[in-house]
């Protein structure tokens, strides 16, 4: 919710004319009643404060029960008294809470709401015929009144922030949501407690205080305890499921992405780091994000062991956390932009070692919380395991793609490949589709002559050529033996002839390098090869036929004709 720099200086200025004159308006008309007892106003002001700093946080929302407290200083003191405890509770509550500089308005934004609360609640409570002080505690008149003060001071305090919300935050959320239930619910129970405390007070000094205040602070603190709790176990839960979700993912890209962007929604990410340890003593960046979600190029140099935050969490083995940008700057390798404060870096480990590291970075002070850092590094160890699986589902799938020798795609991709690009041609996704088949000439001599190793690194050497000639125009594939496949989506047959051309003059035109060769020194020799080229739907209506024409043209059209030449499929 932004609030407009006018609208925020104005606060102040109502403050500035309302408040201190207001104060003196009360201190003459309802003068303050005590006389020497500084020690029981000054015990109640630590009570207040310590209530204020103590707000309980339901659904992350702080709620300020400080009523109660209010209730027994105003029937105690006077309503001066009153008004002074309550703009300190103010105070040391916003404090409490770390608003950051832009939010400080909210603190005389509330001092006037509790201002006017105070004033309005005592003036109707006077105005009745209601008296404070020392001397009303066997006045039945003033002892009900109290009731009047407690719900006067409840509406007025709801109508002002429905006011607030309205003119000032702009909200268009409705106010009477769960946040005004838990609020109203729990007003209502601690209200009697300022009305027990008064009594037990004036009964009893000062040991009142602790008598009430000491279950009222344990109370508190089992509420905080328990929210806690409920939201690790929420937070659990969706770890829970994050897993999952990234045990179904196969492809090592898909985990990395999950894993980000389920962090970005549970926690503020404005930075993101993925490291990989590469080997023994550096550490790899996979995967760099800024603003949640815009992905940055991966040019900074490896990372070594101590080196830098990452360096420090891997060897340690351990995550860090921190809360201002003062806390590690001067660690910093000096990648993570300089408006970043708070750190979460954790390391991701497999079998008690760690594999890698994840590193969060956030704009704002104080982002992370320790629960948090407990959750990413389930997150983590979910993650190790999904990228181990992926990488292992990524080499086999490779493995069951590609040939072994060449590293180009084998028979069996191609063939899948050759009937996906066909049903596009048949769902009108592709209007023509070409093929390219080639054999070396003469491969039998080759290897007789050189021998059998020699072959294969002519293999390897056609292979990375014809890899480069077609890019990204087309698939290459082994067909087998010394026969390798080229198809061309998008090719017509005057472009898949000029593009076999290219390829026929590219071996014969240069020869190719032997290490190996039998006769222990470099070697260089010529080869050739024949091609046969066929376009879908012109010469071929099916995969199989598509295959058939091309080889029929390699055949007949180049090896009879004389070898080192490309023929098209002609069905005459
Ligand atoms: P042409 O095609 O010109 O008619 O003659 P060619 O000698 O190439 O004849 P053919 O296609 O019948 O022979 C293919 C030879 O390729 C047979 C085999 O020794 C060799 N070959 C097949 N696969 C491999 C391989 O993986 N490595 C090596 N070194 N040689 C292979
Ligand atoms: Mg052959
Ligand atoms: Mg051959």
């Amino acid at each position: 919710m932004r609030v407009a720099a006018k609208t925020k200086r104005n606060i102040f200025l109502v403050w500035l004319l309302l408040v201190p004159a207001g104060l003196w308006f009360t201190y003459q008309t309802f003068p303050p009643h005590f006389s020497g007892q500084w020690l029981d106003v000054i015990a109640f002001l630590i009570l207040t404060s310590v209530v204020a700093f103590m707000p309980m946080v339901i659904n992350n929302t702080p709620i300020f029960l400080i009523q109660w407290v209010s209730l027994a200083t105003f029937l105690s003191f006077g309503l001066f008294v009153e008004m002074i405890f309550a703009q300190a509770a103010v105070i040391v509550l916003l404090l409490r809470l770390r608003i950051q500089k832009e939010q400080l308005f909210r603190i005389p934004l509330n001092l006037i709401m509790f201002f006017l609360v105070s004033l309005v609640s005592g003036g109707v409570y006077y105005a009745l015929g209601g008296q404070t002080g020392p001397t009303i505690i066997n006045n039945l008149h003033s002892l009900s009144l109290a009731a009047v003060y407690a719900l006067v001071n409840y509406f007025l305090n709801q109508v002002i922030i429905s006011f607030y919300l309205y003119f000032i935050y702009k909200s268009k959320e409705s106010y009477f949501g769960k946040d005004f239930i838990v609020e109203t619910v729990t007003t209502f129970i601690t209200m009697p407690l300022g009305f027990v405390l008064y009594m037990f007070y004036n009964q009893q000094g000062l040991l009142a205080l602790l008598i009430v205040a000491v279950p009222f602070a344990s109370l508190s603190i089992i509420f905080k305890l328990y929210y806690s709790s409920e939201k690790i176990n929420a937070y659990l839960q969706k770890a829970a499921e994050i897993g999952h979700q990234m045990a179904e993912r196969l492809e090592v890209d898909g985990v990395i992405d999950l894993l980000i962007q389920k962090l970005s929604e549970m926690l503020p990410v404005d930075y993101a780091y993925i490291f990989d340890v590469v080997n023994e003593d550096e550490l790899q960046l996979i995967r760099r994000i800024q603003d949640g979600d815009h992905e940055l190029p991966l040019n900074i140099p490896r990372i070594k062991k101590n080196e830098g935050i990452s360096g420090f969490v891997w060897s340690k083995g351990k995550a860090y956390l921190y809360s201002t940008g003062k806390q590690w700057k001067q660690y910093s390798k000096g990648y993570i932009p300089a408006n970043a404060e708070s750190i979460l870096a954790v390391p991701i480990r497999r079998n008690k070692k760690v594999i890698g590291v994840v590193m969060l970075a956030s704009k704002r002070k104080r982002a992370y919380e320790k629960s948090q850092l407990m959750i990413v590094d389930i997150l983590c160890s979910y993650f190790a395991v999904a990228m181990e699986n992926a990488k292992h589902y990524e080499v086999t799938k490779n493995q069951s793609e590609r040939c072994a020798l060449t590293k180009l795609y084998n028979y069996r991709y191609f063939e899948k490949l050759l009937n996906e690009e066909f049903n596009k041609l048949f769902q009108f996704e592709r209007k023509v589709l070409s093929l390219i088949i080639l054999d070396i000439d003469h491969f039998k001599a080759v290897n007789d002559t050189y021998g059998h190793q020699s072959g294969n690194e002519i293999l390897r050497e056609l292979a990375d050529r014809l890899s480069k000639l077609v890019g990204s125009r087309g698939t290459v594939a082994r067909y087998g033996g010394e026969e390798f496949v080229v198809l061309l989506p998008e090719a017509n047959k005057a472009e898949v002839f000029q593009m076999a051309e290219m390829i026929r003059q590219a071996i014969a035109n240069w020869p190719f390098t032997l290490h190996q060769s039998l006769e222990l020194t470099q070697q260089q020799i010529k080869i050739t090869a024949s091609i046969g080229v066929a376009t879908a739907p012109e010469d071929a209506e099916d995969p199989l036929a598509l295959v058939r024409h091309a080889d029929r043209a390699l055949y007949v059209g180049a090896k009879r004709a004389g070898r080192n030449r490309v023929a098209e499929y002609s069905s005459c």
